[in-house]
């Protein structure tokens, strides 16, 4: 089974994946390749592959990735080909952590095989406020993710399940139940 987890930026899918994770060990999460530089204590390899713009270009001229997307200006993100046969060769599911569009595109890329999961931040100034919070970019950048993020909302209707994360601890339990209504009826046959 193949997950794709999307938000908008600051809309919980690091979080809400990091539990799932924890809760499903034959979960496996699908490392993303990027052009952005790493935060603190981010690292290659386990939370994206950190490449330079030429090596991103590289790897798109080969063919290495399934999809690929300039999320924002210079920062591209894309979905090595290589994490989907490295994780169904131990026999676990994938999970996607992708950007809205991304996350639309996979599933128009594996169908059936996926499950498209939009989290969804409670309103628009509660994303601002958690990524004020997260502190993670400045304040100029967050307000150009702020502003993307109006129109990433519009496209939740796209995906399988929206799953509100107002309450996190709701969240949490609402991510734990839908992830095992699939592996349970993929085990069940
Ligand atoms: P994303 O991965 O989608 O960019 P994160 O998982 O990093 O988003 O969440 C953005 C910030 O909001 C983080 O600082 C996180 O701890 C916080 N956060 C996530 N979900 C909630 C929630 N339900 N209530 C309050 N804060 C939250």
């Amino acid at each position: 089974m193949i997950f794709i987890i999307s938000s908008p930026s600051g809309g919980g899918k690091g979080t809400i994946i990091a539990h799932l994770l924890q809760s499903f060990p034959t979960l496996e999460f699908s490392v993303s390749a990027t052009s952005r530089k790493p935060r603190e204590g981010e690292q290659d390899g386990v939370n994206y592959y950190f490449v330079s713009p030429e090596e991103f270009k590289r790897k798109i001229a080969n063919d290495e990735l399934i999809e690929y997307e300039e999320v924002y200006a210079g920062s591209y993100y894309g979905t090595p080909k290589s994490e989907i046969d490295r994780i169904q060769r131990k026999g676990h599911h994938v999970v996607f952590e992708v950007d809205v569009k991304g996350g639309i595109k996979l599933k128009k890329i594996f169908g059936e095989k996926a499950l498209s999961i939009f989290i969804m931040p409670p309103s628009i100034e509660e994303l601002r406020r958690r990524l004020i919070g997260r502190a993670t970019e400045p304040l100029d950048v967050i307000e150009k993710r702020v502003a993307k993020a109006a129109l990433e909302l519009s496209y939740a209707e796209q995906y399988d399940r929206v799953l509100v994360n107002d309450d996190l601890n709701l969240a949490k339990a609402q991510a734990d139940e839908i992830i095992r209504q699939y592996i349970d009826r993929e085990t069940i046959g």
